[in-house]
């Protein structure tokens, strides 16, 4: 287990809810920040802050070398082949749409999603769908919430264009087999998407290793704050393909008669970026890094499990998701409604999300309007989970 000391790093974490220590399990929702981001963020604005890229100031140029040093340590952590592949977006959901807008389909070509995905990577797809005629195609899931990869192999085809899949399900903390699944969709030349939001606080990330064409995360779910994102693209892809935004920095040269555009990444970062957002984004990945990605996975997997099996003792609660889950855990509790559940507990100090959670399909496919989800970050302690058991088994006693 890490140590417990670590919640001290994030200064939120000192404070008290309804006069109760908070006990935070909302982070598949948004991370707390470390004193290390928010330092990063306001040394920024203290000592660098300037436009970047046109300037030949001083603080032009520092602010500038900063900006790009963010990137070079982004591609290093996500293990990109070029800085040049990183795309500084406001977030996932920016990422996603960019893609599906520099896209086009022709009617009766096909896009592969999965039912668990979040909204941001199901209305982009379905908007592109809409405009182009094409169709969207999802991938059914069991009972556990694990994708049915039978399905999948035979949904899969020549038609099938763009295949955009989430790593990690934010609803349930299913882990789809993001490597394997990217093969098959390569063997029929799909351009391949992978949603990483709930990846990048929990796993490595190699996007060489993973084979995909695209991969989009925000910055806040990993200790970053809100606003940045990144979307990671390869550079021939990225070179080839139509720029999304016209402004200023994505262009080379413009005259009335017509405009020639930069090259990645800048083609596609039009207008002044969110430059403390990057820095501050960089300043969170070195921070997990000091703490090592596998030691926080383990981590969370001893919390997870104990969350598990605490829950399970509460009569007629149902865990969604299979029990190798990451990162998330939803249930419902019989005769209870999620959204009392999460105001009772709240008033305990424990802080978690109710509801659809952006899955809406997902939801209907398990005929239920949302859950209760527990999520878990790397100043999670096991106090904190038997504050998250103690509270709801309290809670449901109250409510049933
Ligand atoms: N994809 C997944 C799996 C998510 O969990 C989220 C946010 O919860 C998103 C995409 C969208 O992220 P954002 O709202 O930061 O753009």
């Amino acid at each position: 287990m890490l140590p417990a000391s670590l919640k001290s790093d994030f200064p939120i974490l000192g404070k008290s809810v309804n006069d109760r220590p908070l006990v935070y399990l909302d982070n598949a929702a948004t991370s707390q920040k470390p004193r290390a981001v928010l330092d990063a963020s306001r040394h920024y604005y203290e000592a660098v802050n300037s436009n970047i890229h046109r300037g030949t100031h001083f603080l032009a140029r520092a602010a500038t070398a900063a900006h790009e040093a963010a990137r070079e340590t982004i591609a290093t952590h996500i293990h990109a082949a070029s800085s040049d592949e990183v795309i500084f977006t406001s977030g996932a959901t920016e990422g996603v749409n960019l893609v599906s807008d520099i896209l086009s389909l022709s009617a009766g070509d096909e896009i592969l999603i999965s039912t668990l995905e979040h909204h941001a990577n199901i209305v982009p797809w379905q908007m592109l769908a809409q405009r182009s005629g094409a169709k969207l195609v999802v991938i059914p899931c069991d009972e556990n919430g694990v994708l049915d990869q039978n399905a999948f192999t035979n949904l899969l085809s020549e038609k099938t264009k763009i295949f955009a899949l989430t790593w990690i399900s934010n609803a349930f903390g299913t882990v789809n087999p993001v490597r394997e699944m990217t093969a098959a969709a390569k063997k029929y030349g799909a351009i391949v998407l992978i949603d990483a939001a709930q990846a990048i606080p929990h796993l490595n990330i190699d996007v060489r290793d993973l084979g995909a064409d695209f991969l989009v995360f925000s910055g806040h779910k990993v200790y970053a704050p809100t606003g940045i994102g990144v979307l990671w693209g390869k550079l021939d892809l990225l070179k080839s393909l139509p720029p999304w935004k016209g402004g200023g920095e994505m262009i080379k040269q413009v005259t009335f008669e017509g405009t020639t555009y930069n090259d990645p990444p800048f083609k596609y970062e039009a207008g002044t970026p969110n430059i403390e957002g990057a820095i501050a984004l960089a300043a969170a990945l070195e921070y997990v890094k000091s703490i090592g990605i596998d030691a926080i996975h383990d981590h969370e997997q001893k919390l997870i499990a104990a969350a598990a099996e605490a829950l399970s003792e509460i009569p007629g609660i149902r865990l969604y998701g299979p029990s190798d889950r990451i990162g998330a855990l939803s249930f419902a509790i019989e005769g209870v409604h999620h959204y009392d559940l999460g105001t009772l507990i709240d008033q305990m100090g424990v802080a978690v999300r109710t509801g659809h959670h952006c899955c809406q399909p997902l939801m209907s496919r398990f005929g239920i309007t949302g859950t209760t989800r527990a999520s878990f970050a790397l100043y999670n302690t096991m106090e904190d989970i038997e504050s998250l058991a103690t509270a709801v088994k309290k809670a449901a006693a109250m409510l049933r």
